[in-house]
């Protein structure tokens, strides 16, 4: 069981209304790779960073069975940096600076080591880039998810388009979901996203939980309700780091199984806010792990005698 991940590597600054960071390690390689390298082994990644990143990052990443041979070294460009500040609400955020750097011209190379991943998730990227490592694949994964953004649906639409007929699940957000398919109603946006390509739908809600749709079926986890959100950046890449490292683990791609990678996605999401950018998701056992997806099952089960 392998899981193959293409996404950014970047340094973050990161505001909220109590807190504020340096330059920090992040991106959403960053994020999915260590949530799913908790369940799967190897997570491959395809990335590319400036001779700026710090080798003992590399390091870090490598001692966790994150395998970085698809993360091309820029000698002479900086690494991709993002900005963001957060509201007081802590839900939505204004981005500040985005300097792509060496994400500007990235041309992603899959090594041949990776041929066999059976899992592939495509971060958030330009969809081109996401369509070339498709096409990079000499043997379709079992399963490929792709997150995307606003943006790309603002200035790359036909090749989103593309590349959403290719892939088996689409992981965005609510109001992503809402601009992709011109519908308010989650429900028929759900429908006609699924009418696009997809087989499976999950649509986040940040700390409103997420929502697993296939043509048929509809299934809903809640986010856990925490005291103190520390800060939320990389949580959407960590709940789809969980998600697909959980389905690679168990190499169940059923509805039925899915509900439980949703659950587990948000487990992991539920860690990745508590500290700074990648911090938390650092110090995390598999017992701390285990205690916290039975959190979530305490939080839902109710039993309900009908008369
Ligand atoms: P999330 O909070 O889950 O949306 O992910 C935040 C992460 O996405 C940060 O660590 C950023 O470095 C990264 N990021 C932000 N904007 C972009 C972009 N345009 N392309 C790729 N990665 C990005």
């Amino acid at each position: 069981m392998s899981l193959l991940v293409v996404g950014s590597m970047a340094f973050d600054a990161i505001e909220t209304p109590f807190h504020k960071s340096e330059k920090i390690v992040g991106g959403a390689a960053t994020y999915i790779a260590l949530a799913a390298a908790n369940f799967v082994d190897p997570v491959n990644v395809v990335s590319v960073v400036g001779n700026d990143f710090p080798e003992e990052e590399m390091q870090d990443l490598r001692s966790r069975h994150i395998n970085l041979d698809g993360v091309e070294i820029k000698k002479d460009q900086k690494s991709f940096f993002w900005s963001g500040k957060y509201h007081l609400d802590m839900n939505t955020r204004d981005t500040l600076v985005t300097e792509l750097n060496v994400l500007a011209d990235f041309k992603p190379v899959v090594p041949d080591s990776y041929q066999s991943s059976e899992f592939l998730l495509l971060g958030n990227l330009n969809p081109s880039v996401q369509i070339s490592v498709i096409h990079q694949m000499k043997k379709r994964p079992k399963l490929i998810a792709l997150d995307t953004m606003n943006f790309w649906m603002d200035t790359a639409m036909d090749e989103l388009s593309e590349v959403i007929r290719m892939i088996d699940i689409l992981v965005i957000n609510d109001s992503e979901a809402r601009q992709l398919s011109g519908e308010y109603s989650i429900v028929k946006a759900a429908n006609k996203i699924l009418e696009m390509g997809p087989k499976f739908l999950v649509i986040k809600k940040g700390e409103h939980g997420a929502l697993l749709f296939n043509p048929s079926n509809a299934f809903f986890a809640p986010a856990l309700p925490l005291e103190d959100v520390f800060d939320p950046t990389g949580a959407g890449d960590t709940f789809a780091g969980g998600f697909m490292g959980y389905l690679a683990r168990t190499r169940d791609i059923s509805f039925e199984n899915m509900k439980t990678g949703i659950i587990t996605g948000s487990a992991m999401a539920s860690f990745c806010v508590e500290k700074f950018g990648t911090e938390r998701l650092r110090d995390l056992t598999h017992q701390d792990i285990e205690n916290r997806i039975r959190q979530f099952v305490d939080l839902v089960h109710f039993d309900i005698e009908l008369v």
